[in-house]
């Protein structure tokens, strides 16, 4: 459990240079919150081979079995995939120990676990207060993806986006233009497993506003 992770005291403790391969004095500009099995950095990071990524992962094998996925791809291409790493951490607990004040352009929700119990909402990873710290943690214009199969998750995620002050709901014109979406709906393990359900899959994309 928690009391086993570390959390630096503030962002400038934070060591990165251990996280990433190829960059002078590396910083994460987008983190992937609950990443799973790593798909989605791994789609991502030939894509945006100038920015460094963060996987964001509770479960101790799931986050050493991305470590090692990383390695291995790193190892078998060689200058390539420097620009992803895995960190295991409770993303609900000390976001703003990790990240500095503005400092991602992008975030990922991506098939977070519903909490289907009314008592179990306020575990879910989108709500009020967390809303406000990821609002902390992105730039003005940065971006927050939303995606889930259930519907019920989806509802209740955009309603408590809207209900923010602080993000704005960005056009559907401009989501399917955007060519990071196509790997917020297939490249996650859990994406493709909706996929071979034929599962529906309900997204969204916010954008950070100007606080003043
Ligand atoms: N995003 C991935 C995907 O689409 O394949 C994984 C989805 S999975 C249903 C949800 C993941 O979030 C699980 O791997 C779980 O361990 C992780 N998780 C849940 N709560 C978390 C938290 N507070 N901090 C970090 N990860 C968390």
């Amino acid at each position: 459990s928690d009391h086993q992770l570390d959390y630096p005291r503030c962002p400038s403790e934070m060591n990165w240079d251990t996280h990433f391969q190829g960059f002078e004095s590396p910083v994460p500009e987008f983190a992937d919150v609950g990443c799973g099995y790593g798909g989605l950095l791994v789609g991502l990071s030939p894509l945006f081979p100038k920015t460094c990524m963060i996987g964001m992962e509770i479960r101790v094998k799931v986050s050493n079995y991305v470590k090692e996925r990383i390695d291995a791809l790193r190892y078998q291409n060689e200058g390539q995939y420097g620009n992803i790493s895995i960190m295991r951490s409770n993303a609900m607990k000390f976001l703003p120990h990790i990240f500095e004040k503005g400092q991602l352009s992008k975030m990922f929700f991506l098939f977070p676990d519903p909490h289907f119990k009314k008592k179990k909402f306020k575990a879910r990873i989108i709500n009020e207060c967390l809303l406000a710290e990821y609002a902390y943690c992105l730039k003005e214009g940065g971006l927050l993806y939303l995606a889930t199969d259930v519907e019920d998750l989806h509802l209740w995620m955009i309603d408590h986006c809207e209900k923010s002050p602080l993000f704005q709901k960005v056009d559907e014109e401009i989501v399917r233009n955007d060519p990071v979406v196509q790997h917020v709906l297939y490249s996650t393990e859990e994406g493709k497993k909706v996929e071979r359900n034929n599962g529906k899959k309900y997204m969204a994309v916010y954008e950070r506003l100007s606080s003043n």
